[in-house]
């Protein structure tokens, strides 16, 4: 099957005798005794089966295992690594999964957020106690590239486990497994999800090994599991997906040059420009280069402000990935660090008409000038 099939059957599991085309919401909690039957919802249900599956098959991996968000999948991760551990994580990293290592596994894991798109860093910051290395390519909020394949070499020569949250690109433009990573994590609350109604997240794994049995068992007993409800509606969400992102990867690739050339922007980040210092790897990983990107203006955080309030149809809030449009000035959400300044603003480009969002734009920048 290729892609727009797998994203529309691979979901589809259909055992009712009145044979409905969709595969029906299963509310149950507990399952009758059979020889072969679910046991019981924590531990399985069919519609978290199903998405379950096509995730796996749109990742090209063996098993999946989805999670109530994108940080309970991650913290999954993290809890079936030996504690004591040291893992090497992004410098520029989703920051609500690095206050989740700084705070909740501060004592518990040692951690090394480093550059990753200097390779030799990466080598040099491994030690006898590395476990893990994660990745993150496109990143959050700067978009910075990491080359999957280089890094994944460097870290198994040392016998690390390489994950690549992979929720910026979706698996319709990026498929870390056969670029060599062990597992891929997506917040399913974004593109997968796709309507900015759904809080999700899962892992899928190339391999079934004791690591991977590990995650299951935090699944399982820890217990952060999805909602039928939710996993039937991501599953539902999932078969527009490759034409979804399409369409955010050519409303963002417009709407990225737009800015680039503009007199009130200092700076766009964005992998698609060939201006970005991570292009080429992006052209060599990537099938499409996402509908997310952020820029700097020319001017200070009360004129981001203003401009942004100017928009109408960019909604001033934070997330990604739904159908419409969102923009927010990341530090209010992050703080001011090296890279993000007050001024940078963070744009998760929708589905409406690009020539409408293009005059928006133009419009809201006017009361810079
Ligand atoms: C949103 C997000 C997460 C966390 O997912 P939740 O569903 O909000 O828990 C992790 N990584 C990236 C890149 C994200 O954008």
């Amino acid at each position: 099957m290729k892609t727009e099939t797998i994203a529309i059957h691979g979901g589809n599991a259909v055992t009712d005798s009145l044979k409905p085309v969709i595969q029906p919401i299963t509310l149950s909690s507990t399952f009758e005794h059979q020889e072969e039957s679910m046991l019981y919802g924590r531990l399985e249900n069919p519609n978290r089966k199903s998405l379950e599956r096509v995730m796996a098959a749109l990742e090209k991996g063996l098993d999946a295992a989805a999670f109530a968000s994108g940080n309970a999948a991650a913290n999954a991760v993290f809890q079936a690594l030996p504690a004591g551990s040291h893992i090497i994580a992004p410098d520029d990293m989703y920051h609500g999964l690095k206050s989740l290592l700084e705070t909740v596994y501060k004592d518990k894991l040692k951690i090394d957020f480093i550059n990753l798109t200097e390779p030799a860093l990466v080598e040099k910051a491994i030690t006898a106690d590395t476990r893990l290395l994660w990745i993150e390519s496109p990143s959050n909020p700067l978009l910075k590239i990491s080359d999957i394949n280089r890094l994944s070499a460097i870290a198994h020569a040392k016998g690390l486990s390489v994950v690549v949250d992979n929720t910026f690109a979706s698996p319709i433009f990026q498929q870390p497994l056969l670029e060599g990573a062990d597992m891929v994590m997506h917040s399913n609350t974004k593109y997968i999800g796709g309507h900015s109604d759904i809080i999700g997240g899962i892992l899928i794994t190339g391999e079934i090994n004791d690591f991977w049995k590990g995650i299951k068992t935090v699944q399982k007993l820890a217990g952060a599991v999805p909602s039928p409800f939710d996993t039937y509606f991501l599953t539902r969400s999932i078969k527009t997906l490759p034409y979804r992102m399409q369409a955010h990867a050519a409303n963002a690739g417009t709407i990225a040059g737009f800015l680039a050339q503009h007199p009130s922007v200092e700076t766009v980040y964005y992998p698609g420009l060939e201006t970005h210092n991570g292009h080429a790897v992006a052209r060599s990983q990537m099938k499409g280069f996402g509908g997310m990107l952020s820029f700097v203006i020319k001017g200070n955080a009360r004129a981001a402000d203003r401009f942004i309030e100017e928009l109408r149809y960019f909604t001033n809030a934070t997330s990604l990935g739904g159908v419409e449009s969102l923009i927010e000035r990341r530090s209010r959400i992050q703080g001011v660090s090296e890279g993000i300044p007050e001024q940078l603003i963070r744009m998760s480009v929708g589905l409406e008409n690009v020539n409408d969002l293009l005059e928006d734009l133009e419009k809201g920048l006017q009361i810079l000038q």
